[in-house]
């Protein structure tokens, strides 16, 4: 067993766990990360995309709203490589109440977020595809944020502080002497190794698996809902713009341009298992329905994949009083030496991506106020390293690159513009971390992985890889091909990855197959199967497809 030593464990490296890392690390406290899979395997890296301006909530929740606003600032300036400042529009189209409007504005005046309508015709011309129809627009600073380029950055500058990051590491005990929390277990499943964390604090931030980790320290009762919802990514950008619809917050009313794609969403549903997400057919009608409100013919544009995400809705019954019929989507600290009378934990669930840095800070404070010290919060003082200040992303910037380099640096991935150096750069970081991929199985089951391996998922999460129009049926073949040319893998494991990858795949694009995405996967069908005959040939796992 591996033991390490550090004054705070945070668990869950996704937005929250890793802000919360980065602040208590710069902070000057020793601080260590687990997380169970990849950084922002959880709904970090499966959400809309949008960095709020606080527009959706200047009506319905102006506290959020104020929030956001502020943190968007901050979220650009120190993540600048992860935002693409887009700008965003509120529409009344046809189907809205243009009295809204009013109210918006109203809203936005009394909760500082920077508003102001514009001519429709201005609208129009920024976005051609806009419902022609639209009668009032509202223009806000919404923007798009990666939210793996995010924690990325967040987790690179814990490092920079003395931070550990320690992923495929789970989480499996939390040991308490004395009312207080001494040490965390975990199971490092790159390495089939125990880990033991001496500590005497830790963070809880495992999102819609928090109560499981509360359970593990003998808290129980805290009750994280899973809200499940889903989007859908459409080929191509058809809008430059986030489109909002100029209501109260609904199912399917934003459109956010991300990356190459624009993504339509989302739904609300609760779930009864964070690792088992549906993505119901019936969803999917709805969100295409939706998007044609706003861009009209956006059902004609190709959907490439469709996912679905756990919002983690704190509902805790030992604390809130009666009505535990309506849910805070507010960010919820659960101190439980008040609550369950055990000192050195605390579990931070629910908010947002956008306000990520604000929950951070504010669970640190609450860590410093129980451990009895003042030390301020940094995090929105410094960039993290890799963003350059005032150079946001922009779509082009892969385009630049490659015309550069376009004659001696072959393509692989031409959806996505991912050269053949930039994949191995990513195989070679993989080698030493030997990763494995725990998306299948942990559908199936929390059990161990059962394959340790290089894997294409991974790679998808830093260079985008598969997620372009071809979804990886002709990208996914030359890299596994490449990873065995550089002994990434042999050629059986080769196999098996490519087999892990193009199932997982499978996973977003069964619900929305039709039109040119249903001759895509044929194609590709007879390409793997047709062509390769992949299922038969021999890889070092057995992966069903
Ligand atoms: C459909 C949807 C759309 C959204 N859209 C937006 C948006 O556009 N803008 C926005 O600002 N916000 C959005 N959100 C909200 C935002 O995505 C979440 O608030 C945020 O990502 C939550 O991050 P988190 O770190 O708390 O949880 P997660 O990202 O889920 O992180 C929890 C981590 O804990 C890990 N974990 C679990 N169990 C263990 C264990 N035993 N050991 C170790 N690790 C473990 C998991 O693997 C996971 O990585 C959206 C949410 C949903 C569901």
């Amino acid at each position: 067993m591996r033991q390490i030593q550090a004054d705070v464990v945070v668990i869950g490296g996704g937005a929250t766990g890793v802000g919360a890392l980065r602040d208590a690390a710069m902070r000057g406290y020793s601080a260590v990360l687990l997380e169970r899979a990849d950084l922002g395997q959880g709904t970090t890296g499966r959400f809309h995309g949008l960095l709020h301006s606080g527009g959706r909530y200047v009506v319905s929740d102006p506290e959020s709203a104020t929030e956001c606003a502020r943190e968007n600032t901050i979220v650009t300036r120190i993540h600048a490589d992860a935002v693409e400042a887009t700008g965003g529009y509120f529409v009344t189209t046809p189907a809205d109440d243009p009295a809204f409007a009013d109210r918006f504005l109203t809203g936005a005046t009394a909760t500082k977020v920077p508003a102001s309508e514009i001519p429709v015709h201005e609208a129009l011309r920024h976005v051609p595809r806009l419902n022609p129809g639209a009668s009032r627009v509202i223009e806000v600073h919404d923007g798009t944020v990666d939210g793996w380029q995010l924690v990325w950055g967040a987790a690179a500058s814990a490092r920079e502080y003395g931070a550990s990051v320690l992923t495929y590491c789970r989480v499996t005990g939390i040991v308490v002497r004395d009312g207080a929390v001494t040490a965390v277990m975990a199971h490092d499943e790159k390495h089939d190794e125990d880990v033991r964390v001496d500590c005497s604090f830790v963070i809880n931030a495992a999102g819609p698996w928090a109560a499981d980790i509360a359970g593990m320290a003998g808290c129980h009762d805290v009750e994280v809902v899973p809200g499940r919802g889903i989007m859908i990514a459409m080929a191509h950008r058809l809008t430059d713009r986030v489109l909002n619809r100029c209501t109260y917050p609904e199912d399917g009313d934003i459109l956010v341009p991300v990356h190459t794609v624009s993504i339509i969403g989302t739904t609300d549903v609760r779930a009864s298992n964070p690792d088992r997400l549906d993505i119901p057919r019936d969803e999917v009608q709805q969100m295409l329905d939706a998007g044609e409100v706003l861009i009209p013919g956006l059902r004609q544009a190709r959907a490439l994949h469709a996912w679905a995400g756990a919002r983690p809705l704190v509902r805790d019954t030992r604390v809130t009083d009666t009505d535990t019929r309506h849910m805070s989507r507010e960010m919820s600290i659960l101190d439980h030496a008040e609550r369950d009378g055990l000192r050195g934990l605390l579990t931070i669930a629910g908010g947002k991506l956008t306000t990520y840095r604000l929950m951070a800070e504010q669970v640190v404070n609450r860590m410093c106020a129980q451990l009895g010290e003042t030390r301020a919060c940094r995090t929105a003082d410094e960039a993290v390293p890799g963003s350059t200040a005032g150079v946001n992303y922009a779509v082009s910037n892969r385009l630049h690159d490659r015309e550069a380099d376009r004659l001696d640096d072959q393509i692989i991935c031409e959806c996505e513009l991912v050269t053949k150096s930039m994949l191995v750069d990513v195989l070679n970081e993989q080698s030493d971390s030997n990763p494995s991929d725990p998306a299948i199985p942990s559908l199936a089951s929390s059990a161990t992985p059962r394959h340790v391996g290089p894997s294409l998922d991974d790679v998808r999460r830093q260079l985008r890889l598969g997620m372009g129009p071809c979804q990886g049926g002709f990208c996914s073949l030359r890299a596994a091909g490449i990873a065995c040319e550089q002994n990434a893998a042999d050629a059986a494991g080769a196999t098996a990855m490519l087999r892990r990858f193009l199932g997982n795949r499978w996973i977003g694009l069964w619900p929305i197959l039709y039109g040119d995405q249903a001759r895509q996967a044929a194609l590709d069908g007879w390409i793997t199967d047709g062509l390769l005959d992949i299922s038969h040939l021999p890889a070092d796992e057995e992966v069903v497809l």
